[in-house]
């Protein structure tokens, strides 16, 4: 499928799942934000290589996804530089695993701005540009935890369940501007956010980290196997096509069986 003259932003896509999503985008032809933190170099040396693999261009912008100033003035110089934002993926995701007890409160409020808030604040920015073209698509990127819990999580599944009435909401609002909004509820994928994780995990189960691997992360996932960024990118680019028009509201699991049981 092609994406020439629409123009995507993802959030959080210097990494991981995200830096997979803006690839796809790239190489269907659109245009594309990054956007994310990291080493200033490395970060230049991805966005060239995605500008070289489709039609349209490919820019960095820092915004911080937990500062809502930020994640508006995101998308407004968006649309200056292309005109319109056609695809809005809300990917920018970080954890903490810890009891509820000591869980850090400070922790407890980044979490919820950077993984639920800042969906609200670029699909409140991006929504009425959508709305005016008559075609848009909302993907945020939920989680398995978006269905069901784990323990020591409080703040991401409280986030993740969250965004998912929130993308249903947007769903009814949008419904008929040729707007849809879905989430994709993955289970583990091995990037950076879940590497850094087993360590924790492993501290507070007292196993090693094999043992968090096997029996942890892969214990409810039925296929045995890690979801790869490809795969969400194949599904963030179906929820584009034509096929998808009618199919909003919706929160996919792309997690091996593990919500089935
Ligand atoms: P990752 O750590 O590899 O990438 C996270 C990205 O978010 C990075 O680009 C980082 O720079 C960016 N980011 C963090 N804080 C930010 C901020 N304040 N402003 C802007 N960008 C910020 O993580 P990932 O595993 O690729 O996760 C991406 C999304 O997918 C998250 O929302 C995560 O919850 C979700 N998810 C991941 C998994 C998994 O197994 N990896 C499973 C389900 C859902």
């Amino acid at each position: 499928m092609t994406l020439k003259d629409k123009t995507a932003i993802v959030t959080g896509s210097t990494s991981g799942i995200g830096l997979g999503l803006a690839e796809g985008f790239a190489a269907a032809g659109a245009n594309v934000v990054i956007n994310g933190f990291g080493d200033p170099a490395e970060i230049e040396a991805e966005r060239a290589r995605l500008d070289g693999l489709g039609d349209g261009t490919v820019v960095y912008d820092g915004a911080d996804m937990s500062d809502p100033d930020a994640i508006e003035a995101f998308v407004k110089a968006a649309e200056a530089k292309f005109g319109g934002v056609d695809i809005v993926v809300n990917n920018a995701g970080i954890q903490t695993v810890e009891p509820v007890e000591s869980f850090p409160k400070d922790r407890w409020d980044l979490i919820v701005a950077i993984n639920m808030s800042s969906a609200f604040h670029t699909v409140r920015a991006a929504l009425p540009g959508m709305k005016e073209r008559g075609w848009g698509r909302v993907i945020n990127i939920a989680s398995a935890h978006g269905l069901v819990a784990s323990p020591y999580k409080t703040a991401y599944v409280t986030a993740k369940h969250g965004i998912v009435g929130f993308t249903k909401t947007v769903a009814l609002e949008a419904a008929q501007d040729g707007v849809t909004s879905n989430a994709i509820c993955p289970g583990y994928v091995l990037t950076p956010l879940v590497e850094k994780q087993i360590p924790d995990t492993a501290r507070s189960r007292g196993i090693t980290e094999e043992e968090v691997k096997r029996d942890v992360l892969l214990a409810a996932q039925w296929t045995k196997k890690f979801v790869t960024v490809e795969q969400l990118a194949g599904v963030a680019l179906f929820l584009c096509s034509d096929a998808a028009e009618n199919i909003t509201g919706v929160a996919l699991p792309v997690d091996g069986g593990w919500t089935a049981a």
